[in-house]
């Protein structure tokens, strides 16, 4: 019998029949004697509708109404699916941040996790109740009601699976793993085995939406290895961990630059930066006729700015020129 942690992104819980199908993935585990912690994020578009409601109001809201008005998406989520679950059959509690409670300091908007209280947990795992945890919130030393930062769920889920020793921490996202690049934008991507915390790390702060950057770092430090993997019916995955597939380039991402004007386009991996490799994408984006705008090394990375609208075909072109197909 092991403790599991299973985190399920917004889209995975968007509507009622995907928060049943959520019910089941975790019903199975459950059934096989197995506690679980679950840990979710808001319905889809949830937290831009509510950010937009903020917005109406006022051009800079006060960062602690932010959090309290963002906060309620997760809480939201985790008592529907508290409620799926028990439809299913499974006894389940949901807890938001101040509940377990897990403490953070004081940075509304990126407040990083200090403390979590195991207690509460306990006693519900002890009376077989699955506990369905909001992610991306805390409450800090004040009392108030603290975000995480986008996408911080994840944070969420590794913090809790360090804190409270599981056996593995479950990342359930809309792919299959981590690839080496976006499969939506790019579809000769492909799905890696294994990243290592390094490139992950940076692949989270080029822009890759996978992963919460803090979450990286967290694992990093507690040899908390991530798998991530989708909510389809054996579902591969990625495993995150001290080492990768140890490939020259791990994988390749965009994210806005230049206030909107530019797209970055990042190359991450044990062997960046790395003139040879430098060359071969700016070749390939040559080839596509694509002007580059800039270039800037850093660590293993290498950045290749391009004009934004040109940003999809100079990820692929790149893509496929640094990384061979498998
Ligand atoms: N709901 C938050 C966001 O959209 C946190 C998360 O999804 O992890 O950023
Ligand atoms: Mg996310």
């Amino acid at each position: 019998m092991s403790l599991l942690v299973q985190k399920f992104g917004g889209s995975s819980v968007a509507d009622a029949e995907k928060l049943l199908h959520v019910s089941n993935i975790i019903k199975a585990e459950w059934e096989k004697g197995n506690d679980v912690v679950a840990v979710v994020s808001a319905q889809g578009g949830t937290t831009d509708a509510l950010i937009e409601k903020a917005r109406e109001l006022s051009a800079a809201p006060a960062e602690r109404e932010l959090d309290a008005l963002l906060s309620t998406g997760e809480q939201a989520s985790a008592a529907l699916l508290a409620m799926a679950l028990e439809s299913v059959g499974v006894g389940a509690a949901s807890l938001c941040g101040w509940q377990l409670p897990i403490l953070t300091d004081g940075r509304h908007g990126d407040a990083s996790i200090t403390h979590i209280g195991k207690a509460r947990v306990r006693a519900e795992t002890d009376a077989r109740k699955v506990v369905v945890c909001a992610g991306f919130q805390g409450v800090d030393a004040a009392g108030d009601v603290t975000t995480l930062g986008r996408g911080g769920s994840d944070y969420t889920a590794v913090a809790l699976a360090y804190e409270l020793g599981a056996e593995r921490c479950m990342i359930y996202t809309d792919v299959d793993g981590v690839y080496t690049a976006d499969p939506r934008l790019c579809p000769t991507a492909r799905r890696l085995e294994r990243v290592s915390y390094d490139d992950m790390y940076a692949l989270a702060r080029a822009g890759a939406q996978v992963l919460h950057d803090k979450c990286v770092s967290l694992a990093r430090e507690h040899g908390v290895e991530p798998e991530v993997l989708s909510c389809a019916p054996g579902s591969r995955s990625t495993r995150v961990a001290e080492t990768g597939e140890g490939a020259e380039v791990t994988g390749v991402t965009r994210r806005a630059a230049g206030g909107g004007e530019y797209a970055a386009v990042t190359l991450v991996g044990g062997a960046l930066p790395s003139l040879k490799l430098e060359k071969r994408a700016i070749l390939a984006l040559d080839a596509a006729g694509i002007t580059v705008r800039g270039v800037d090394a850093g660590e293993r990375t290498l950045t290749l700015y391009v004009d934004r609208n040109r940003s999809r075909e100079a990820l692929c072109a790149i893509h496929d020129a640094v990384i061979p197909s498998a």
